[in-house]
């Protein structure tokens, strides 16, 4: 699997605002942020390219990126105003960056649709 760019940041190798940190779970700024509070949570110990690699086996680490966004809004204090948590997947998701993240988004009212 070749390195991307969140791997760098996860071994610090790439420099990030990092936001929160677990023994699971990093969470950095978004470097081109598309609300005020642009943040991405990744897993730490495992690269997965995309949702689609994700296994059962996967399914704590995937509900601690959702369950870290939701502690981070209620740290920041935007948890009861709202925030939407976005997973792209692949091309027709606009998907990027090959490294399984959550976008969480805030800081202003979300169009109702995505497109
Ligand atoms: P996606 O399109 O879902 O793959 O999201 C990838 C996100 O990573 C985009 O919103 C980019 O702006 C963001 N991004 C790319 N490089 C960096 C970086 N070095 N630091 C922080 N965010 C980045």
């Amino acid at each position: 699997m070749p390195d991307t760019i969140f791997d760098k940041i996860v071994r610090r190798e790439l420099p990030a605002d990092i936001v929160y940190e677990d023994d699971e779970i990093l969470a950095f700024r978004d470097i081109h942020p598309q609300t005020p509070v642009h943040v991405l949570f990744v897993p730490k110990q495992k690269s997965l390219p995309t949702l689609n690699d994700c296994s059962a086996a996967d399914a704590p680490l995937v509900g601690k990126l959702l369950l870290a966004a939701a502690a981070y809004a209620k740290r920041e204090g935007f948890a009861d105003a709202g925030y939407r948590c976005v997973v792209n997947c692949n091309r027709d998701g606009g998907q990027t960056v090959f490294y399984l993240h959550l976008h969480l988004l805030a800081g202003r009212q979300m169009p109702e649709r995505m497109s």
